[in-house]
């Protein structure tokens, strides 16, 4: 293989694969064989946002090959630089919706908290790339307030654990946030938001699976993978854990024009998630966020799409295809 830097650092614990991601553009140009010419853009579009690949996502991209699916939604481009009419940096009006620092109650019965900023993999797409996570998320001495505002709100009873990405926390901390929301009687379920059992499947390991079955709630992890070969035998393995621990398993994916825009990659991806104990659950049109525009898919073309997968998928492994309107109550559903 080409890449002996990285597969040592594959068989690392986890704690270190994500201390030692890639982020400097010219290391991920290097180690995937690609040409020195994409190198002043990438350090551009990583001024904005920075660039972080761990080591075992981009064992799965195609060495020499610029357009591979997995690149394109880690690489930094020149495009993110452009700003575009109707795309802006908080394009959900998350900034508004907090009543303490890092809870968002826009959901009916369910408060997402914003456990941390931080990521395994930065993505071109996020609508989060703008966000002040620094000031914003619930860590530290802001957990306490969030606590007591949830405990506080008998309406909730689903408590969504979301980032950054949560999963990034170590296990003692998040044990012990876990436990904390099983104490508070009207909270029924705890649900994860995460990319990491994808992007760094040794995240899944004993000490995860310890607190996890123990926890006296129904537990859901919504993955966030968008094309099939995102998925290898080590996320297998770590989805086939996750299973075993009682844990509900569903996929969200944003579609992405030039990484899943197509029927066939999307049909793969439902069948290939559904090999591995997932459902597909949402298919997000994508945010408008300043940075991203170059990967919208119209509407009209997502909904083909959905219609191309009705036809020759079972109804279970089609996504619904969803966008978020600021101020609505939850996403809003188009098919
Ligand atoms: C959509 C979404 C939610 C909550 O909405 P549901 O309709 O209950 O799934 C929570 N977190 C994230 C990151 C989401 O995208
Ligand atoms: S993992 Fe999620 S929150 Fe983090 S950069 Fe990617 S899309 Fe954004």
């Amino acid at each position: 293989m080409p890449y002996p830097a990285a597969v040592t650092r594959v068989t690392a614990p986890w704690q270190r694969l994500l201390a030692e991601a890639i982020v400097d553009p010219a290391e991920l140009l290097h180690v995937l064989g690609l040409p020195d010419s994409l190198l002043p853009a990438a350090r551009r579009g990583a001024a904005l946002f920075p660039l972080r690949v761990p080591a075992p996502y981009l064992q799965r991209i195609r060495p020499g090959d610029a357009a591979d699916p997995l690149l394109r939604q880690v690489l930094p481009l020149d495009l993110e630089c452009e700003t575009r009419p109707g795309f802006s940096a908080d394009p959900l009006a998350e900034s508004a919706a907090q009543p303490v620092p890092g809870l968002l109650k826009k959901y009916h019965g369910r408060a997402l908290l914003i456990a941390t900023g931080a990521c395994a993999v930065h993505c071109r797409y996020c609508f989060r790339r703008h966000f002040p996570y620094a000031d914003a998320h619930a860590g530290g001495s802001r957990l306490e307030p969030a606590l007591a505002a949830i405990a506080a709100d008998p309406n909730i009873g689903e408590v969504i654990l979301s980032g950054g990405d949560p999963l990034t926390l170590s296990d003692p901390r998040l044990a012990e946030l876990a436990q904390r929301l099983a104490a508070i009687p009207h909270i029924h379920t705890l649900r994860i938001h995460s990319r990491l059992p994808v992007v760094l499947p040794q995240r899944v390991n004993g000490d995860l699976m310890a607190w996890l079955r123990r926890l006296p709630l129904r537990k859901v992890l919504v993955l966030h993978s968008n094309h099939p070969a995102e998925l290898d035998a080590e996320v297998d393995a770590a989805l086939a854990a996750l299973a075993d621990a009682g844990v509900t398993l569903l996929n969200q994916a944003v579609l992405l024009r030039g990484v899943n825009d197509d029927a066939d990659t999307l049909a793969t991806l439902s069948e290939r998630l559904h090999r591995a104990n997932v459902l597909p659950y949402y298919l997000h049109l994508l945010d408008r966020v300043q940075g991203a525009a170059h990967f919208e898919v119209s509407q009209t073309t997502a909904e083909a799409l959905i219609d191309a997968l009705r036809a020759r998928l079972p109804g279970y492994l089609v996504p619904r295809l969803v966008r978020e309107i600021p101020g609505e109550p939850g996403k809003s559903v188009i098919a």
